[in-house]
């Protein structure tokens, strides 16, 4: 009987790892010198530009002035002179379509001199404007092949970086990516879209608060990205982590996470190496990496840069993820950002931190010292709670995805119902607020502005809460379902825009009591009344994993869509819709075009994964399972022939796990033979209910037959050998 090669072979390879011994140099250049020094940022421009040219750059950075055409070429020349010394040959527009993932057409800086020479080009309008074919990027209905023109837009608020490899250097500029008729085809378009309409609205609310001339207010994003990091020689031995980023089989092993010893353990040489490298690699693009630690599953990573303008941290986080893939090659690993690529042990999250402020007041979610400064934080701290009461549905489908699914609702990630974890102290704030609104009496203690009738709020968050989706952490709120392998870009110009939506009420309301001579202290007192009692259902402090939450959540109405297609409707909700046209974040047909999009998304990752199951159920493991059944048969035949007894018994389990192995693959058959002609809405929702269900009953048998047959015949390599051996 043959043992399987291509798993024994990938175990081999996995043992026999050896570092190679690196010829870098960690001391020299210092972590402080290399940061940033492959970015064209800020202090580069202020060397290399004229002052007038650079005031010019600044102001549209920091006031969101459009960029002056004439400033562009003198921008382009300098930025190509330093990319072209620091080895770059290539420059490319980077953007981020529909797919989810990072986008970019290189091209030379060179071109024919019409002497037989060649000359380095690089004007203005190929800094701002670049026009790739668009026609094979998503764009749910929004163009027709025949008109499939896309345009890049410079994103000037995202610093342009070299890219390096081990050959060579490409000048990367960040961009914005639409169609002819200028509508998004992007993640990165509605970001800076709803970081204007949180600007304009937290203003309005500042001015009432006296301040004078506020400057931008951005919201900052931080991003924790856990991972896996496993040997490629396993990756590559299967092919449903080579194709769908997961495993479709494999048994649990006997020992799991269930003693939590890997959580903040040690972290092992090779994963330290990588992770250095990593981090290194950040530094030189100005990316902050600040935080690495262990997991709680075994072979589970955690990164975390620190916070930053959520436009940059989105485009940064891209980056992550790009870097740490390509350095974990480097060290014979695989870096999986599948959200759920073993079953039975936790899967990977992104924890979006979010917060807004400006230059001038800092971080507007920070309590204040005094009670005005605490009213103040209150507006804001309120409107976010009433953000995600109004659209919980809207930033439930942010994070929607055939990958995430396997997450949100397990008993490890935030449930799918969006509710807003305040911590003792401030959720106790809340309750005395709507005490006193309900008294509705001045004199009988309703809330007043400036007077200290509330508590003095704690700079310390109190205890955390693993089990809520959106938990406000002291300064800001950490919102826990965005998926390990997703861009944060939804979630952030989701949670910008009902923001957004928020503080226009509340300024709207505001505006309009002074305007009529009430004093802001009642207004203000009003204002968070109204808030506190009409959305306080969202607040949730308790256990989110337990059963009783799913009831009492129901009976607040809040919304628990447990899968993606569940949960997608959001998208043509008509709250939503009007919410992103009003603060023209996305236009009813930008919005319907994403709808589409993630249908369409769902059905293709769920067709490949099905595919996988039937093709590697019936080449790999049925083949495997025929052998060993013979191996048995063999063996009990001559074993009786020797006149000795034999307990048949485990030939008649394994042949009947065998039979319910090959009826389930060809109910698989059956029902991938579907032909999808309803549209991708009905289709999505045909995968889920009736392929999804079949193809983990497959699984489940062979997993089954994976803890009975002979080691040495099993062809896949196992989760014991994946997730340990390192
Ligand atoms: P924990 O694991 O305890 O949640 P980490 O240190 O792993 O904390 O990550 C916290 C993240 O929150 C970091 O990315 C950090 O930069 C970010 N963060 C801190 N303050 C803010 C803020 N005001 N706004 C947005 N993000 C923030
Ligand atoms: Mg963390």
């Amino acid at each position: 009987m043959t043992a399987n090669g291509v798993r024994l072979d990938a175990l081999a390879g996995a043992i026999g790892y050896k570092p190679s011994p690196t010829s870098v140099d960690f001391k020299d250049p210092s972590a402080e010198s290399l940061f940033g020094s492959n970015v064209f940022g800020l202090a580069l421009m202020k060397a290399h530009l004229p002052k007038d040219v650079f005031r010019s750059v600044k102001r549209t950075i920091d006031g969101g002035v459009p960029l002056d055409p004439k400033v562009a070429d003198v921008v382009a020349s300098a930025m190509k002179n330093w990319a072209l010394a620091k080895g770059a040959t290539h420059y490319a527009h980077v953007f981020y379509p529909l797919t989810g993932m990072t986008a970019e057409k290189h091209d030379s800086f060179l071109s024919p001199d019409g002497e037989g020479g060649a000359l380095t080009e690089f004007s203005g309008k190929t800094l701002v404007q670049g026009e790739p074919d668009a026609s094979s990027f998503p764009n749910g209905g929004i163009r027709t092949t025949f008109e499939a023109r896309g345009y890049t837009a410079w994103d000037v608020t995202s610093p342009a970086y070299l890219f390096e490899t081990v050959t060579g250097a490409t000048l990367c500029i960040p961009t914005a990516f639409v169609s002819w008729t200028g509508e998004a085809l992007d993640l990165k378009t509605p970001v800076l879209r709803s970081m204007q309409a949180l600007n304009t609205h937290a203003q309005r609310v500042l001015k009432l608060f006296g301040h004078q001339n506020p400057a931008v207010v951005v919201s900052y994003a931080g991003a924790e990205q856990e991972y896996f990091l496993i040997d490629r020689h396993f990756f590559y031995a299967r092919p449903d982590l080579v194709a769908a980023g997961r495993t479709l089989f494999g048994a649990r092993p006997p020992k799991g996470q269930e003693f939590e010893d890997h959580y903040f353990g040690a972290i092992p040489e090779r994963i330290l190496a990588f992770m250095v490298e990593v981090e290194r690699e950040l530094f030189k693009l100005g990316i902050p990496a600040k935080t690495r630690h262990n997991e709680v599953a075994p072979g589970q990573f955690e990164l975390a840069p620190m916070f930053e303008s959520s436009n940059v941290a989105t485009d940064h986080q891209q980056l992550v993820m790009v870097t740490m893939k390509r350095v974990a090659e480097r060290f014979d690993l695989v870096c999986l950002l599948h959200e759920k690529p073993f079953a039975g042990v936790n899967g990977s999250g992104k924890h979006v931190n979010f917060s807004f402020g400006n230059a001038t007041q800092g971080n507007l979610l920070d309590p204040g010292e005094t009670p005005h400064d605490n009213a103040q934080f209150l507006v804001f701290c309120a409107a976010v709670v009433r953000g995600v009461h109004k659209y919980g549905d809207l930033l439930r489908a942010s994070v929607a995805s055939a990958s995430n699914d396997h997450r949100l609702g397990a008993n490890e990630a935030p449930p799918a119902i969006m509710s807003v974890f305040l911590g003792e102290q401030l959720a106790d704030v809340f309750e005395q607020i709507r005490a006193g609104g309900a008294k509705s009496s001045k004199s009988k203690g309703t809330l007043e502005v400036g007077v200290d009738t509330l508590p003095k709020l704690p700079k310390d968050p109190g205890d955390r809460n693993r089990t809520s989706p959106f938990a406000f952490t002291g300064n800001r709120f950490e919102f826990r379902a965005a998926g390990s392998g997703q861009s944060i870009a939804g979630p952030v110009f989701v949670i910008n825009t009902m923001v957004a939506e928020s503080l226009d009420f509340v300024a709207s309301k505001l505006e309009a009591a002074v305007a009529s001579g009430k004093a802001l202290n009642a207004a203000v007192a009003d204002i968070l009344a109204t808030i506190v009692n009409e959305h306080s259902a969202v607040v949730f402090n308790g256990n989110g994993y337990s059963h009783e939450w799913h009831a009492e959540a129901e009976k607040r109405g809040l919304p628990n869509a447990k899968t993606t297609v569940d949960s997608l409707g959001a998208f043509q909700r008509k709250e939503v819709i009007d919410l992103f046209d009003k603060y023209k974040v996305l236009s009813p047909r930008e919005l319907h075009s994403r709808y589409e999009i993630y249908f369409e998304h769902y059905c293709k990752s769920v067709n490949v994964e099905a595919k996988l199951v039937q093709w590697m159920a019936k080449t790999l493991i049925s083949p495997s399972v025929f052998r060993y059944l013979k191996e048995l048969a063999d063996t009990s035949a001559s074993v009786k022939a020797a006149g000795l007894p034999f307990d048949s018994a485990v030939i008649g389990e394994i042949a009947n796990l065998t039979t319910t192995l090959t009826t389930r693959i060809k109910a698989l058959d059956k029902a991938l033979e579907h032909s999808g002609s309803d549209g991708v809405v009905k289709e999505a929702a045909y995968f889920c209910g009736s392929v999804l269900p079949v193809m983990l009953s497959i699984r489940e048998v062979s997993d089954t037959l994976e803890g009975l047959i002979a080691n040495d015949l099993w062809p896949l390599p196992t989760y014991q050998e994946m997730l340990f051996v390192k």
